[in-house]
């Protein structure tokens, strides 16, 4: 079907191997808000898209905030008295707590105690935690292993640095046939964590792979920046220019667990991207959830504050910080799945195609119900199960083609997938009884 192929994306059966095997490659990566980590997980998105990679310097003003100074880490390790190493920053780079500076000394188990943290509820699993924005150091370790340790001396090591450096961000503009862009967005600043962040990351350089194959309308701009920090640069970075050209924007994370699928809608609520991402989920998932939007999450926050007020919703599966496995070594390659990572790519593609194809028409024949049958157009629908469904979609669309209804206006009012409502609509094309509107007016587009 001419115009309607980004959904066919999905049927590449490799799709959800293909994004698992590289968030495998990345997993080992320790990743912070600044540091070589990003600079390694860039390199590899680089071997599937030509990403612009930007380095900020230390100190550079953005709004409020303050480009940090960079933060490196080579070892890490605390001794027990018998010189053998109980944590090993090798092991798992969640031992250290992120941006922990350097520390070298011996201490009792009481003083160590202080600097480090576990999880009771789930004894086995290590946490995640970070203290970018004041100067500590701290270790995660399952409470199990904090429970054994036996009192004594230990040998702490921190063999970090936090020196004057840059923050690093990539970005990708892939055009289209006009400089209107879908903004997507993933944050990189997370260590060995697979749902939050890999699967995101992962998922988009997929989806920008793919796309560069295909005709589009709209330019796309994908944002591989450290969360909070990276994309306000980006957005200061870009007032300028880019910022009035977005007209509709996601950020994907935590989209390979079995959960939700979940939509964060927009600050303006009812944004042509809540609109169309609301109808996908309704008509692709047995199950889905719809959130308005509140400013705590991801990088939505940013892109929806208010002085950017920008159409930018967040899509996950699992919610962030509501799962268990949520910012702790549980959230592993076990965790997500090639088929939840089909799944959510599949969905982005149906809103891809959506926003692709949304146009406005106009019915050239408004006076009266034009003759279907002499136009063989009962013919053309074919006598499938779905019919029915195809005849009310060529009904639905002659009447509300005024002008003033999307093909997505419309197929919420009728109740039908936005793929048939578009089909009729390029059928009555052809048959010479819709043109496109001159103006278009989506009322979904309305601020
Ligand atoms: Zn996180």
């Amino acid at each position: 079907m001419s115009g309607f192929k980004y959904s066919n994306l999905v049927h590449a059966d490799s799709i959800g191997t293909d994004i698992f095997s590289l968030i495998e490659q990345l997993f080992p990566i320790c990743r912070s808000i600044t540091g070589d980590g990003v600079r390694a997980t860039l390199k590899h998105i680089r071997e599937h898209i030509p990403l612009d990679v930007h380095e900020v310097p230390t100190g550079t003003q953005i709004y409020d905030w303050t480009i940090p100074r960079e933060w490196n880490i080579n070892d890490a390790y605390i001794k027990n008295q018998k010189g053998e190493k109980v944590v090993d920053f090798h092991n798992s780079n969640l031992h250290v707590v992120g941006y922990s500076i350097p520390v070298q000394k011996k201490m009792s188990l009481d003083e160590l105690k202080e600097h480090v943290f576990s999880i009771p509820e789930n004894p086995e699993w290590i946490p995640y935690r970070t203290s970018y924005y004041n100067e500590s150091w701290g270790f995660c370790i399952s409470h199990r292993q904090l429970m054994s340790m036996e009192d004594g001396i230990y040998d702490v090591l921190i063999d970090s640095s936090l020196e004057d450096g840059t923050l690093t961000y990539g970005e990708y503009v892939l055009p289209g046939e006009i400089e209107d862009e879908i903004l997507l967005s993933a944050h990189i600043c997370h260590p060995s964590l697979a749902n939050d962040n890999l699967s995101g990351i992962a998922l988009l350089t997929h989806l920008a792979k793919h796309l560069q194959g295909l005709k589009h309308k709209y330019s796309y701009r994908f944002i591989f920046a450290p969360g909070t920090i990276g994309s306000l640069t980006w957005l200061a970075r870009n007032e300028q220019h880019a910022l009035s050209r977005v007209k509709h924007g996601l950020v994907v994370s935590c989209v390979g667990d079995a959960g939700g699928p979940t939509y964060k809608r927009s600050r303006r609520g009812s944004a042509e991207i809540d609109l169309a991402i609301e109808h996908v989920l309704k008509h692709a998932c047995e199950q889905s959830i719809l959130d308005d939007f509140s400013p705590y999450g991801y990088d939505e926050r940013q892109y929806c504050s208010p002085g950017f007020n920008l159409p930018v919703g967040l899509f996950e599966r699992s919610k962030y910080g509501e799962f268990p496995q949520y910012h702790t070594s549980a959230d592993n390659l076990e965790f997500i799945s090639v088929e939840h990572l089909s799944e959510s790519y599949g969905i982005i593609s149906r809103l891809i195609d959506v926003l692709e194809n949304n146009d406005t028409y106009v019915n050239k024949n408004p006076k009266g119900e034009p003759q279907l049958g002499k136009r063989g157009l009962y013919n053309a629908i074919g006598g499938d199960t779905q019919a029915a469904q195809k005849i009310m979609a060529m009904l639905w669309t002659l009447n509300l083609s005024d002008g003033e209804h999307s093909l997505l206006d419309i197929s919420k009012r009728a109740d039908i997938p936005f793929e048939l409502i578009f089909s009729a609509a390029q059928l009555l094309r052809e048959n010479g009884l819709l043109k496109k509107a001159n103006n278009k007016i989506s009322s979904c587009s309305a601020p």
